[in-house]
């Protein structure tokens, strides 16, 4: 007689994969229980805006080309972040992260990660118009664009450059390659773009572009961030209030995780702004994020004031896993907050653009 033994089930190759990803996988946890899942790089510290808040008229010494990380360079290491580390969403920012010439390459090799990552932009949109399908198509799905002025007298006292068509066009061909969310960062300053909050709202309604306002934080090369000077979130909510009304969104409260943004909706209607109050009302406690600098050093904070060197290792030949374990190593270091707060803060030595905002 014969004995039928079950056919043995095959495990689906998805399946294999996911498990086999957890056996490798490390966790960027640190001392307080956050894990880092989100990964901001910054693929260049050039910029071609000069933004008062972040650079001075005339830049920055640039980093040398040669500490500059290759785009094959960058794609090992986020490789790193995401298959052995636990990282779900890679942000490229800089600088300006369209001055990289083979952006959509970089965007597509990283798409084509298992599992992949999601993708998103920080951008000031120039170039962006003759960009924002082809990098869509390369996978990228969300995109953050950084609109202080509608008025392009403004634009030029605030950028020293007169690209606000150029940045209004990014905008338009962001929103009509299907790029979704489509968000709009403003930082106002006092006494130059300040009392447009309201007109940028307005705009940012009827464009249906998600608008958020960020407090100015003392990052920039010129150390002249002054507390009594900064727009505070309850400032910025004061002046929106002063033409409509604006209601604590309970569901944004019940769900908001590790984002930034305090929601606000505008009452009437089903449109709901963003404050995010990185200096008045700290988010430190949820931050799930961790930065690359194009020359590979790792930061646990925009306000560290260490970094951990991965090009050198990379560059010298490491493993993928001593390079992951040194990756695990400067998380594990990361302090509970930014410390603007404190009276001993100390500004970090490399500006906003630099570390990648
Ligand atoms: N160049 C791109 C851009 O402007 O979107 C990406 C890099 S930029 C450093 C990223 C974001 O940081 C921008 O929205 C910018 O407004 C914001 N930012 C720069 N310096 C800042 C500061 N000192 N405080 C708050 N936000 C700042
Ligand atoms: Fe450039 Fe962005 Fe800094 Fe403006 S905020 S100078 S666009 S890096």
């Amino acid at each position: 007689m014969t004995t039928l033994l079950p056919f043995p089930r095959l495990r689906s190759s998805a399946s294999a994969h996911a498990e086999s990803v957890k056996r490798n996988q490390l966790a960027l946890a640190d001392a307080y229980g956050r894990v880092a899942t989100d990964l901001r790089v910054s693929l260049t510290d050039r910029c071609n805006l000069r933004c008062a808040y972040c650079m001075p008229p005339e830049g920055l010494d640039w980093l040398p080309g040669a500490d500059v990380l290759t785009d094959e360079e960058m794609v090992r290491l986020i490789t790193i972040g995401v298959k052995r580390l636990g990282i779900t969403t890679v942000r490229l920012t800089g600088g300006e992260p369209l001055l990289r010439k083979n952006l959509e390459l970089l965007v597509a090799d990283i798409a084509a990660l298992s599992p992949a990552p999601e993708i998103a932009l920080t951008t000031n949109g120039i170039g962006l118009a003759a960009r924002a399908e082809k990098l869509a198509v390369a996978g990228l799905k969300r995109i953050n664009i950084s609109l202080d002025t509608l008025d392009p007298e403004t634009f030029v006292r605030l950028s020293r450059r007169r690209r606000l068509p150029d940045v209004l066009a990014g905008i338009a061909a962001a929103r009509a390659a299907g790029l979704n969310p489509v968000k709009i960062n403003t930082v106002l300053m006092r006494g130059i773009n300040d009392h447009e909050a309201f007109d940028l709202l307005r705009w940012a309604m009827s464009e249906q572009v998600q608008l958020r306002f960020i407090e100015q934080m003392p990052l920039d090369p010129q150390h002249g961030w002054k507390r009594d000077e900064m727009i505070t979130a309850d400032e910025i909510r004061q002046r929106l209030s002063r033409h409509v009304e604006l209601v604590e969104d309970p569901e944004d409260a019940r769900t908001r995780g590790s984002a930034p943004a305090e929601l606000f909706r505008v009452a009437g209607t089903g449109y709901s702004v963003g404050i995010i109050a990185s200096v008045s009302k700290p988010f430190c406690g949820a931050c799930d994020r961790v930065r690359l600098t194009a020359d590979g050093q790792i930061r646990n904070c925009l306000f560290a004031r260490t970094e951990s060197d991965l090009r050198t290792p990379l560059r010298s030949g490491a493993s993928e896993e001593e390079i992951a374990d040194r990756w695990v190593a400067a998380v594990a270091s990361k302090q509970p907050g930014h410390g603007i707060n404190d009276p001993s803060f100390l500004q970090p030595d490399r500006p906003m653009s630099a570390i990648g905002g």
